[in-house]
């Protein structure tokens, strides 16, 4: 019997240039982002201004974690307490708890049969509730159709945050994911497309968001020393009146992602290369639904995804148990008790008035996900696939 051994957890260490400039500024001592010689840029400023050039934003702000910039990025376009958001209900938990975090109330959207935000849900809801503000996840890196979210957007003015945690480096129509919105978010968690253990990225075209954002996370007064950052007199405007949520990046982090973004292209294509072998294998069984991706989207596929229609949760659960015991690990979205990274929306018990969400339960009950982290090679990818089909096939 086919048995696969590799670690579903295992990432590729730090490019050694990474781990380098990190022993770098260990020597040197000056770890925190405005420890710095006179004219000098910290690694966290060279970060930053090379983040907002791989995007094409002028405005970039690294930070302690991805959740942190979500958090953020809703403080700093003006959320008020109680105010609505619309958000997926198919997403991590960092999402709502950004929500949250800032007082502010989730408005929970359906998930589709293509795992994204069920877009004719979203403008009902957007309709219904008021709402003013969307964070849209781009969960697992599905983006959904971006012309109809932002004719959406349009349509009922609403302020767009991006949750790009799963879409680094991945495009619509060759516009980044992350230049849509308002404002984006990205992770550097180690799980996420870049790996500095912990951190994050917020992005924004507006001045205004950037100032709040930059003086949010904790930059005393030192704004002065960002580069990716709007003019020191917009931070004149706000700078009393905005809260210091201390959230920084720090050099040492900054240091070993710097050569990571650099390969980021490359890495994507690595992705890619393993995802599209599991999925000819995942079609090739005609129990196992994997959505087709449209031609707009280009993903990056640090993990998968696909369903099993027809099958019940205890005949999931034996998918899973079975496969577990052939060293394949699958997590899955529908299940009653939260586990590991995923959780079902109606975990979230402290979210007030919880809907009640039939069509996202049913997609979910179904739903099936896996990383690929790549420490596995594409022959890995193909004995993996080979054991996920046996088992599905029975
Ligand atoms: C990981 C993740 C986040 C938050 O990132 P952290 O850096 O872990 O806080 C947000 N949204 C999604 C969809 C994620 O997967």
């Amino acid at each position: 019997m086919k048995q696969f051994t590799k670690s579903f957890t295992q990432q590729e260490s730090i490019p050694d240039t990474g781990i380098e400039a990190a022993v770098e500024v260990m020597r040197s001592g000056r770890l925190h982002r405005y420890n710095t010689l006179p004219d000098e840029k910290s690694e966290t400023d060279l970060l930053e201004l090379e983040f907002a050039e791989y995007m094409g934003v002028p405005y970039a702000l690294a930070c302690s974690s991805g959740g942190y910039a979500l958090h953020v990025a809703m403080r700093a376009a003006g959320v008020e307490a109680g105010d609505k958001v619309l958000c997926n209900a198919f997403t991590l938990a960092p999402v709502p708890g950004a929500i949250h975090n800032s007082g502010a109330v989730p408005v929970l959207i359906d998930v589709a049969e293509d795992y994204c935000i069920d877009l004719d849900d979203l403008e009902q809801k957007a309709e219904a509730s008021g709402a003013k503000y969307l964070m849209l996840s781009h969960m697992r890196g599905h983006l959904a159709d971006m012309d109809r979210i932002m004719a959406i957007c349009e349509r009922y003015n609403l302020f767009l945050i991006e949750d790009c945690a799963h879409t680094m480096g991945a495009s619509w129509n060759g516009k980044k994911s992350g230049t849509f919105g308002d404002v984006a978010c990205f992770s550097t968690q180690t799980y996420k497309h870049i790996n500095s253990g912990e951190g994050g990225f917020l992005t924004t075209r507006h001045p205004e968001v950037m100032a709040r954002a930059i003086m949010h996370s904790g930059s005393y007064m030192l704004f002065e020393r960002h580069f990716a950052a709007p003019p020191k007199e917009v931070f004149e405007q706000i700078r009393y009146e905005t809260p210091n949520y201390s959230g920084r990046m720090d050099n040492l982090r900054a240091a070993i992602l710097r050569p990571q973004l650099a390969d980021l292209e490359t890495q994507c294509e690595r992705w890619n290369s393993r995802y599209r072998i599991l999925e000819t294998l995942f079609n090739q069984s005609s129990a196992i639904n994997i959505p087709a991706r449209p031609d707009a989207e280009h993903f990056v596929a640090s993990s998968i995804q696909f369903s099993l229609p027809g099958f019940t949760a205890d005949e999931i659960q034996d998918v899973v148990k079975r496969c577990g015991e052939r060293g394949v690990i699958l997590k899955w979205f529908g299940d009653d008790i939260p586990r590991d990274y995923t959780s079902r929306y109606d975990s979230w018990r402290y979210i007030e008035d919880m809907p009640q969400l039939p069509k996202t339960e049913k997609i979910l009950s179904t739903l099936l996900d896996m990383r690929i982290p790549l420490t596995f090679s594409e022959d890995d990818c193909t004995l993996i696939g080979e054991i996920i089909v046996e088992v599905v096939n029975g």
